[in-house]
């Protein structure tokens, strides 16, 4: 079943013997054992990445510097048009056309308020393993509310020493900005000396027409400790999830995922779309339902909001 989904690919197929064996056999050790994947990264996210998949499966992680931001930033300079999912997968991309490499890793992460607890920041990582010789995609998260990401306006001479504490200066950076301006942006990014603060605060509250400056937390992997912690758990997932092989095909990257179900209501009978959280493959139709703790609501949306009111 698995030869069928090779995809063309630049790099040779997996073969032994007379042909392509897809994962049918589980005895021989995991299908990427030895094999090479290039991580698409700029902002030195190889320690975090390279260790897990070794460990778990034996792959071999080298990076090529991608420049990663024309997909996105953090920064205003460089709005993100793809969803997290679609740009980690866009990176990988990146880095397999850059190398020829048949597998490709990336990371993307999402950090602002959270969608269902708006007061709590949240950052949310996506690691993806985009394997072209068997045409998969594996995928895994990692979320935290404990990522530094403060900001604040300032003047030059103004009391910091709060604002500082709280961003993890020096240990993770800033980045400073004019607070206001109708030109174009300037931003200077990975600060972590008192004086270079000093100095972009005096000159970028000079080009603001509040005379402030910006400062805020950079978020880049490279300048923000809090944030590589959570791109080092979902490292830590990708790998466990690269090893759980499919119980139908053998695939790997067997884990969570997601399935619509029609679910209709006990009390008016309406019907109405529902996600339901299941085990899943990535190349096979196959799923398992996982166990929810609490039964599933027997009523649609609109008789549970009447159920509340009344
Ligand atoms: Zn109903
Ligand atoms: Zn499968």
């Amino acid at each position: 079943m698995w030869s069928k989904r090779r995809r063309r690919s630049r790099a040779r197929p997996v073969r032994t013997g007379s042909g392509f064996t897809g994962f049918s056999e589980a005895g021989d050790g995991h299908p990427y054992a030895g094999l090479r994947a290039v991580l698409a990264t700029k902002h030195d996210k190889l320690p975090l990445l390279a260790s897990p998949l070794r460990k778990a499966v034996g792959l071999e992680v080298f990076a090529a510097e991608v420049d990663t931001d024309l997909l996105g930033t953090f920064t205003p300079e460089r709005k993100r048009r793809h969803s997290p999912l679609e740009a980690a997968i866009a990176k990988a991309r990146m880095g397999m056309a850059e190398t020829g490499e048949a597998i490709g890793i990336a990371s993307e992460g999402s950090i602002g308020p959270d969608p269902d607890l708006p007061l709590l920041m949240s950052d949310r990582e996506v690691v993806v393993l985009v394997d072209d010789l068997h045409g998969i995609v594996i995928q895994a998260w990692a979320q935290s509310f404990h990522v530094v990401a403060e900001s604040g306006a300032f003047r030059p001479g103004d009391d910091m020493d709060d604002f500082l504490a709280r961003a993890g200066f020096p240990d993770h950076k800033l980045i400073v900005m004019p607070n206001r301006t109708g030109r174009r942006l300037r931003v200077v990014k990975g600060v972590g000396e008192p004086d270079v603060l000093r100095a972009a605060i005096a000159e970028f509250s000079g080009l603001s027409r509040d005379s402030l400056a910006r400062v805020e937390s950079d978020l880049r992997a490279n300048a923000n400790p809090t944030r590589r912690a959570v791109i080092a758990e979902a490292a830590e997932a990708l790998a466990r999830r690269v090893a759980t092989r499919c119980p139908t095909c053998m695939a790997p990257g067997w884990g969570e995922g997601q399935r619509w179900v029609v679910h209709r209501c006990v009390r008016c009978g309406a019907l109405e779309p529902r996600a339901e959280a299941t085990w899943c493959c990535v190349a096979c139709q196959a799923t398992e339902m996982q166990k929810s703790p609490e039964p599933p609501n027997p009523l649609c949306h609109a008789c549970s909001q009447a159920e509340l009111t009344a």
